[in-house]
């Protein structure tokens, strides 16, 4: 039988309030998971070296043992202090990884190198490499500096559930589960990080997320970068390089979500489903085919790609709230990972797959 996670009262702190930041430090200290700000969505944070704070966090979010974690750290020194960059390729990697964190930390890229001996398994997944990155929250970088040490943090949400964007996200699907949620406002980005191989050469990316395509290549000088074998729901890769990546992920728990193209948008329009659609999206179909039918809903969403990402989540928990069994959402189309649009359309994918986990 499954252990039940023992219930708490899920404490909420203000990441404006020194003193509640030091409880929660206190908390972390104590090998007690506690939900943290991130720019990019709310994480689950706990003592990334210690066995029993890791397994923590598994549980709490009833996370595959299959799935890795990422862990967070406070400034490069520790990070290398993770990885084991002595092999034959070692002094490559670690040149790529300064170059990388000096480009884009602290920020949304996470780096896959491989794991030193002493993290943990159960990080990795088993996994003999590891994933790390420098969050640019300055009040989680403090913790982490305060807590000595680096921290666990998957998204601090359910397993598959959407990610949490805002404190009340987290308190949906982990009140009584954890410690503490850090509230420290609407994440900036809202989208989860890229997570970057560093081990293979030229580097690949392993998850579309914050970072595009586009931006790495310019801030590399480059003028492509590898996906390869990244896959999507339903083409998944047959060796999956960043586990945790496959199955169907981000979605409200009882709404079929569908990806529409123009002539199924019109449609569902017409039709009066509800839809999740960009603004101007939207003033264009009311423009083409008139006013929806009376209690049709619809989600509008920013035409931007940045506010988009902002507003996702928060957009899958309204969904969620109203409980409604389908909502059709617009296909955002692009296919390249040089696309500002294409880690949005991944999670549209994700959220929208019905095939087999
Ligand atoms: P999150 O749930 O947002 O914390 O994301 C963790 C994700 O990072 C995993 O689901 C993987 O996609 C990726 N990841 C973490 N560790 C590794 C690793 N060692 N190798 C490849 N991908 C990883
Ligand atoms: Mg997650």
């Amino acid at each position: 039988m499954k252990k039940m996670v023992p219930l708490k009262n899920t404490l909420i702190l203000k990441a404006s309030h020194p003193a509640d930041v030091r409880y929660a430090g206190a908390l972390l200290k104590a090998g007690q998971v506690v939900a943290i700000p991130t720019e990019t969505v709310y994480g689950l944070g706990g003592l990334g070296l210690h066995a029993q704070s890791v397994a923590s966090i598994y549980e709490a979010k009833n996370r595959p043992q299959h799935n890795p974690l990422i862990l967070h750290v406070a400034n490069l020194e520790m990070a290398l202090s993770l990885w084991n960059l002595d092999g034959e390729d070692g002094a490559r990697v670690r040149t790529c990884i300064e170059t990388l964190a000096q480009l884009f930390w602290p920020g949304p890229l996470t780096l896959v190198a491989p794991k030193a001996a002493h993290v943990p398994g159960s990080v990795s997944a088993g996994l003999n490499s590891l994933a790390v990155r420098m969050p640019a929250h300055p009040v989680t970088r403090q913790l982490i500096e305060w807590v000595g040490e680096p921290l666990a943090a998957p998204s601090a949400n359910v397993a598959n559930r959407p990610s949490p964007t805002r404190a009340g996200h987290v308190m949906r699907s982990l009140s009584g589960r954890i410690a503490a949620v850090l509230d420290a406002g609407p994440c900036e980005a809202g989208i989860e990080s890229t997570v970057v191989d560093v081990r293979s050469d030229p580097i690949k990316i392993l998850r579309a997320g914050t970072i595009s395509g586009a931006v790495l290549c310019d801030k590399l000088a480059i003028s492509d970068i590898s996906t390869a074998n990244l896959g999507s729901p339903s083409h998944a890769p047959a060796v999956p390089t960043s586990p945790g990546q496959l199955s169907r992920h981000y979605a409200p728990s009882n709404t079929r979500l569908h990806l529409l193209g123009h002539e199924s948008l019109q449609e569902a329009w017409q039709s009066g489903m509800s839809v999740l659609i960009r603004a101007a999206t939207q003033a264009r179909l009311s423009h083409e085919l008139g006013d929806r039918p009376l209690n049709s809903l619809t989600f509008t969403m920013p035409d931007s790609p940045e506010a988009y990402g902002r507003a996702l989540y928060g957009a899958f928990y309204n969904i969620e709230a109203q409980d409604l069994e389908e909502v059709g959402m617009e296909d955002l189309v692009p296919t390249s990972p040089m696309s500002p649009w294409w880690a949005i359309q991944d999670r549209l994918l994700r959220a929208s797959y019905q095939g087999p986990k």
